[in-house]
């Protein structure tokens, strides 16, 4: 058994301040049973908590450190800001850095601007894309989690729907009633949709490959479809590529199935680990932006020099190819020998990857959509979580998170992986 007591104490501890004792609740371990360990220190694809247990990390701070931790690179690009000065307020040269490496990044990106988080990315898009069409309604898909926007957070995914309130306590019926839920990679609901209230939709939200409820690949032609028809109603496409954006290849998922939607919601990865998000697009909408335009959006640390130092140091260095070559090597290191190892053991899975981001369901049919993803075996994958905690190998503590990959990752850490995972299998 783990020694976790130091773990255990200040989770008590902050559970007498903070609720739930965590800052953001799939940390809190509820779906998977037991406590959360408490981190001391993370390097490479490694974290170590407080006491003295080493893991293997798959999570990478939900997504960000694409480098691994404590990249050294990152490190000094942050402490040499920290030498200028933390905030502004003001524009500093970083800012242009990063919005012209964004705009030659992403395909689809003309304009952008720089907010904290992903969360607050999503929800100033879909605000713009209100402001910009003069119309209300929002399509979105079951399972698909874009940060805890009120008109977001219906039939959402991530800890929403961890915990069993995918419709969170607190949103006015009225808000949600401008949100029209259908399920992913189905066409026909959202022609449906669209025929139901012509006139009044405004923009369609999806993450193209969506990773808050497991990691469920679009179906052949679907991203098409959903172009095709966003313009034939004249609604946006929006694509919130937080999570997918600079990982499943350098220009998002965009790129990589070669879609151009209106606009794009980014985080995680664009702040090199400290917070950050950002929304961008085709120019005339955002020129409809404050001050240019109508749409109000601000932030007092929006842009913030730390964060944008991190950020370009974390691109720059993905413009190296060899990265995602990498990223995919080791993705199919991974997926390859977990095939073998359910096989061995007579166990249905399916390990559903694109590139760096993937996810295990115990499930005997692909996974196509939230439903498919409710029929997984929950119980048996909270036994497979902790089993691997058990081994020194940490996976996000819901059957709803996607797994990510780094480069630090090393076939020595998918093999130290894989060793466990036969282990562990074999209790199953
Ligand atoms: N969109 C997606 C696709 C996400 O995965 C997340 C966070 N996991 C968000 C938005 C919200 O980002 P943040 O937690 O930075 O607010």
């Amino acid at each position: 058994m783990l020694s976790c007591q130091r773990s255990q104490e200040l989770f008590n501890e902050s559970n007498e301040c903070i609720p739930g004792g965590v800052n953001s609740p799939v940390r809190a371990f509820r779906a998977v049973g037991g406590t959360p360990f408490f981190v001391e220190s993370a390097q490479g694809c490694r974290v170590k908590d407080v006491d003295g247990n080493d893991y293997i990390d798959y999570v990478g701070t939900w997504g960000p450190a694409i480098h691994g931790h404590a990249n050294p690179e990152i490190q000094e690009a942050i402490s040499n800001a920290l030498s200028r000065g933390t905030s502004f307020g003001i524009p500093h040269p970083g800012e242009l850095t990063m919005a012209e490496t964004i705009c030659e990044t992403v395909p689809s990106v003309e304009m952008v601007r720089m907010c904290n988080s992903g969360t607050e990315a999503t929800m100033s898009t879909v605000r713009l894309a209100r402001g910009y069409t003069g119309r209300d309604k929002i399509i979105k898909f079951d399972g698909c989690y874009h940060g805890h926007v009120d008109s977001l957070l219906v039939k959402a995914g991530s800890g929403a729907l961890t915990f069993g309130n995918p419709d969170s306590a607190g949103i006015p019926s009225s808000f949600a009633e401008h949100t029209i839920v259908v399920p992913f990679n189905d066409r026909e609901a959202v022609r449906n949709a669209f025929e139901a209230n012509e006139g009044k939709v405004a923009g369609v939200i999806l993450e193209p490959i969506p990773g808050n409820a497991g990691v469920f690949p679009p179906q052949e032609g679907f991203l098409d479809f959903l172009r095709a028809i966003t313009r034939e109603f004249d609604a946006l496409l929006i694509f919130d590529e937080v999570m997918t954006g600079f990982r499943v290849s350098l220009g998002g998922a965009q790129e990589r199935y070669k879609i151009q939607p209106d606009l794009t919601c980014l985080g995680k990865i664009i702040g090199g680990g400290l917070p950050v998000g950002a929304f961008g697009g085709r120019r005339e909408i955002m020129e409809q932006l404050a001050p240019n335009g109508p749409v109000y959006q601000a932030g007092t640390l929006s842009g913030n020099p730390l964060a944008i130092a991190a950020g370009l140091a974390s691109l720059k260095k993905l413009k190296d190819p060899e990265i995602y070559v990498h990223l995919e090597d080791m993705g199919r290191l991974l997926e390859q020998g977990y095939r073998k190892i359910a096989a061995a053991n007579n166990i249905s899975i399916q390990l559903q990857r694109v590139g760096a981001m993937f996810c295990l369901f115990f499930n005997s049919n692909p996974i196509r959509n939230l439903e498919g993803a409710m029929s997984s075996d929950r119980e048996r994958f909270n036994r497979y979580f902790h089993g691997m905690l058990e081994q020194g190998i940490y996976f996000a503590p819901s059957a709803f998170e996607a797994g990510f990959l780094s480069t630090a990752h090393q076939p020595k850490d998918i093999e130290a992986t894989l060793d466990a995972a036969k282990t562990v299998f074999s209790k199953l």
